[in-house]
């Protein structure tokens, strides 16, 4: 997964309550020095629930917006004169 689309986990908002350790299905989460650490990003299957879970918006996930199927746009666009998406 791309570097900058992993959980980014703002310290300074960390309380260490522990909720995203415990709900990540993967264990990709580690208390460390009282504060949460994505201390196994490549098993994060970017499933959000740590982002929900946390009381105090300390864990973010950034998003890419990702056109699927380019083709189809293109073919779209050839079609109608525009840009519309089909
Ligand atoms: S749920 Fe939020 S406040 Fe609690 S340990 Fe995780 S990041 Fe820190
Ligand atoms: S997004 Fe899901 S898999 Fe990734 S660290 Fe958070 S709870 Fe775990």
């Amino acid at each position: 997964m791309n570097e900058t689309l992993r959980p980014q986990i703002a310290e300074e908002r960390c309380t260490g309550c522990e909720r995203c350790v415990d709900i990540c299905p993967t264990q990709a989460l580690a208390q460390i020095n009282d504060k949460a650490v994505l201390l196994h990003p490549d098993r994060c299957t970017y499933c959000t629930a740590c982002e929900d879970v946390c009381p105090t918006n300390a864990i973010a996930l950034p998003f890419l917006i990702v056109f699927a199927d380019d083709v189809h746009w293109r073919r779209s666009a050839s079609q109608n004169g525009g840009f519309n998406r089909l």
